[in-house]
């Protein structure tokens, strides 16, 4: 993996996020992922192979933390990227959501309920195996996720990410975070891996 560099933010404060609780987020606990990964991509360079062990060993240590900081990372940067829009879905992942879900309604509630429920993401992902949408929630950042799907909106409902501003109150927390979403980021997304055509030659 190559060496990571911490992302600047797009934003300072947004409407119902203050500029306090996406510093710490962005500055000290993004950024310490970024820190991390850097370390055990470094070690595992070096680490001895001959000593792997499932129970206890150096190797298993590092392949272990080195998901959960990748992954870390890699949330991370979707969440701080899909917000600072103004929150109103339009386009080619509007219409996706639709087909998958319904309607856009269906599939907020959906991650409302499925961001309430879960102790760390909900990432609304296309499955490339499948060809469509999932809300998907994970505890950890490496726990739950389900392979070969692309994340398109990533809600990390960690309460580092709102305690300052909201305590206990997560579901204003989402609702704020619904109002925020940058959908041309989103839109881009779709486009960079072009899965409208293969939405459509998959039959999804
Ligand atoms: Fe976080």
């Amino acid at each position: 993996m190559a060496e990571k560099q911490v992302k600047p933010l797009k934003y300072s404060s947004l409407d119902g996020l203050s500029e306090k609780q996406l510093k710490e987020h962005h500055d000290v606990l993004y950024a310490g992922y970024v820190k991390k990964i850097n370390e055990i991509e470094e070690k595992l360079k070096t680490a001895d192979k001959s000593e792997a062990n499932a129970t206890y060993s150096l190797i298993r240590e590092l392949k272990h933390e080195q998901t959960f900081a990748a992954n870390g990372v890699k949330l991370h940067e979707g969440y701080f990227e899909n917000l600072g829009g103004d929150g109103e879905p339009y386009g080619d992942i509007l219409d996706m959501i639709n087909d998958d879900f319904g309607s856009f309604n269906n599939w907020k509630n959906d991650l409302i309920a499925a961001g309430i429920a879960a102790r760390g993401w909900v990432v609304l992902a296309y499955d490339l195996d499948d060809d469509r949408l999932y809300n998907i929630s994970c505890d950890l950042h490496n726990q739950g996720g389900v392979w070969n799907s692309i994340a398109l909106v990533i809600l990390d409902v960690y309460e580092h990410a709102y305690f300052l501003d909201y305590a206990t109150g997560r579901k204003s927390y989402i609702e704020v975070f619904l109002k925020n979403i940058d959908w041309e980021y989103v839109n881009s997304q779709v486009k960079k891996y072009d899965l409208v055509k293969r939405k459509a030659a998959q039959g999804g």
